[in-house]
């Protein structure tokens, strides 16, 4: 559903900044007392209150009384959504937790507000609006030193700019004084961040724990020093060790046809290229060790442990994939360790194994009947979230599901059709499923889901209609072993949008209309046929959400004044589908991008060729160009039926995509030989 647009609140042009009360011990007041008494009257009040068990609370001036000495350095954390999403989420928890291990750091956490919060944050009281605050100390952001950001999905820019208004934080970088807060944008959506760049400060690529505290380390050392040269001073020192990116040292240069000609540092001493960080050595890095438990109702209650990082399995679409290379594992020692310190800690009763695909772990058979011989009789269960399809993970779902609980299995051939699971190099034949579903249902699962992607490059009407005839063979299957009628199937579909750093970089966007005709043909087609249509479920969601999200994804600074525009009408919470409105984006675009020569359809559907200067070229994710082109064509030669397959890295012989030689990294893979033993009771 759609919410009516009128149902947010539109910010007035000039917003008074909030007032900040800084008592003479260089404390900061809590804005707690404003708030406490306009809590009854939102919704979910407890989402604000802060508290948490594993929550860590610090002075003010935490470094005063630590060994260390010299001045704190305080980071706000924010997970740019609702409490209730922004809380699980392990990179700001991780962080969390890593910085606040320094007794000279203090780090506090942030949400988005809803909007029945903003407007009375917005009204405020006798002592004007009240500022946006974090939910451990009710400081407002904008005392802060860092305002570091995470984003998962680029759907959270507008809730950053609402943040920043809230917070009396200038939406420019270009217009923030000495005080304010340096804003910091991290997460996978960072490695494109021109869109938000003259929003931000700075961007990190990759993994966060060890450049936080290289952050943290560099304003230490500037503010002990009493601030010399002032903000652009220290947003110099970060740019100069080449992991942090400051937009603002960048000039980029347009074509008369709308292109970038070229994007180059404006002063002496900055990188042409900035490189993404990444953390070898998981096991040195056991975190979350106390998880955050929390106190309103959220997306996920459980305790998650990460059980390697990376995937080298070349899947084209999937950025995740490309931008997290290498693999890297979690021992399997580790990995018993943590989930018994975390459960522990919280008391959650289901662990997640968290990975890009937890099945490739090289042990997982090993941490998978290790886990449940520990916890077997207990209310602990375990559960692999994300999962190929193979006959394997059927036994891995049985010994997770030994302690009573069966959650569905899902699996993601993602194209319908064995082409266009070429293209995309996911080698996962018809057969292959069949057997595994097949498998699924005689070991008494009744449910699958398979979740698909649509408007992938080079698909038609058939490949897409290939995903009915798929389903009705896994029912068919399914009742054949079963001898059951109450076997079911569920069809997720997502529409396909093309990310930097892919081979599918340069690939043209389907149109939000074709894509909502194949999805229509396709639940047509599921719906007329009488046998098998009570059986599938369909789930999707229409083509429009995707244009948005291609449009920032593959945006350059332009796309910026998109986003502020939506902002100033009421954009807020874009990835809600109950408060995104497409013609609001639509109208802001054309508003915002009048003049320039491009628009949305330049952006999005709009296929690129070898030659154009990407706006995120010269942020180096360790993926070489001439391979992720090679990767490319080799995806348009199996369209045409050549039988090209790029195998996994951990398997096979290196094939240079570049990563390993550019960032010094290499595959950290296991088997250690090592097994989890059963815990003894104290
Ligand atoms: S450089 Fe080689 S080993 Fe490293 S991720 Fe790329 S293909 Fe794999």
């Amino acid at each position: 559903m759609i919410a009516h647009r009128a149902n947010l609140p539109r910010i007035p042009p000039q917003c008074q900044p909030p007032q900040i009360e800084v008592f003479a011990d260089m404390s900061v007041a809590s804005v707690f007392p404003r708030l406490e008494a306009k809590l009854p009257s939102v919704q979910k009040p407890i989402q604000y209150v802060g508290g948490e068990l594993n929550s860590v609370v610090k002075d003010w001036d935490c470094a005063a009384s630590s060994e260390a000495g010299g001045p704190t350095v305080r980071w706000a954390l924010m997970y740019p959504d609702a409490y209730e999403v922004g809380l699980p989420n392990q990179g700001v928890q991780i962080l969390y937790e890593v910085l606040n291990e320094r007794d000279w750091i203090l780090a506090e956490r942030t949400y988005s507000v809803w909007p029945d919060m903003e407007q009375v944050m917005r009204t405020g009281d006798e002592q004007g609006r009240i500022p946006q605050f974090t939910v451990d100390s009710h400081r407002p952001v904008g005392a802060f030193d860092l305002f570091g950001l995470s984003f998962s999905t680029e759907l959270g820019y507008t809730n950053m700019l609402n943040a920043l208004d809230l917070a009396g934080i200038p939406l420019h970088a270009v217009d923030r004084g000495e005080d304010d807060p340096v804003v910091i944008a991290g997460g996978h959506a960072a490695f494109n961040p021109e869109p938000i760049a003259d929003f931000i400060d700075a961007a990190v690529l990759g993994d966060g724990e060890e450049v936080v505290l290289a952050i943290s380390e560099v304003v230490r050392e500037w503010k002990a020093e009493d601030r010399p040269g002032g903000r652009d001073e220290l947003l110099r020192r970060l740019a100069v060790t080449g992991n942090i990116y400051v937009p603002h040292f960048y000039d980029v240069a347009y074509a008369p046809d709308g292109v970038i000609e070229a994007v180059v540092p404006n002063r002496p001493g900055i990188p042409f290229r900035v490189r993404k960080h990444t953390l070898m050595d998981l096991d040195q890095w056991p975190y979350p060790a106390n998880p955050l438990v929390p106190l309103a109702e959220t997306v996920h209650e459980r305790f998650s442990v990460e059980i390697f990082r990376g995937c080298t399995r070349g899947c084209r679409f999937c950025q995740a994939g490309m931008i997290t290379r290498p693999v890297r594992e979690r021992s399997i020692k580790t990995i018993g360790d943590m989930v018994e310190n975390g459960i522990r800690k919280s008391g959650f009763e289901e662990v997640g194994l968290l990975s890009l695909s937890s099945a490739d772990h090289t042990e997982i058979g090993d941490v998978a009947k290790g886990l449940a011989d520990r916890y077997e009789g207990s209310n602990v269960s375990l559960s692999l979230p994300s999962t190929r399809v193979d006959a394997f993970n059927i036994t891995l779902a049985n010994e997770f599901s030994r302690n009573g609980r069966r959650s569905g299995l899902t699996f993601a051939p993602e194209g319908g059709s064995e082409r266009m699971r070429k293209v995309i190099n996911k080698m996962v034949s018809e057969e292959d499923l069949i057997r595994t579903v097949a498998t699924a249902y005689s070991h008494g699962w009744r449910q699958v889901k398979l979740y698909f992607m649509v408007g992938l490059p080079t698909e038609t009407d058939e490949d897409v209609l290939q995903v009915a005839d798929l389903a009705k063979r896994v029912i068919a299957k399914g009742r054949e072993v079963t001898g059951r009628n109450d076997i079911r199937c569920t069809v997720s579909i997502g529409g396909f949008v093309p990310k930097p750093h892919t081979p599918f970089q340069w690939a043209a966007q389907l149109d939000h209309e074709a894509t909502d005709e194949r999805l229509r043909l396709l639940r047509e087609v599921v719906r007329q046929d009488k046998k098998y249509a009570r059986a599938i479920g369909f789930r999707y969601h229409d083509g429009k959400p995707g244009i948005v999200e291609g449009l920032l994804s593959r945006g350059d600074r332009r796309v910026g004044r998109v986003i502020e525009e939506v902002w100033r009408d009421g954009g807020r919470f874009d990835g809600w589908s109950e408060h995104f409105s497409y013609d609001r984006w639509m109208e802001s675009a054309d508003k915002a991008l009048a003049g320039t020569g491009v628009d949305v359809d330049w952006y999005t559907t709009r296929e690129r060729g070898y030659d154009e200067v990407l706006p995120w070229e010269h942020l180096d994710s360790g993926l070489d160009k001439d391979w992720l082109w090679g990767d490319w064509e080799d995806a348009l030669a199996a369209a045409e039926g050549a039988d090209i397959e790029i195998e996994d890295c951990r398997w096979t012989p290196c094939y240079d995509c570049g990563v390993c030689p550019e960032m010094g990294t290499e595959i950290q893979v296991g088997p250690t030989g090592q097994t989890l033993l059963p815990l003894s009771v104290v």
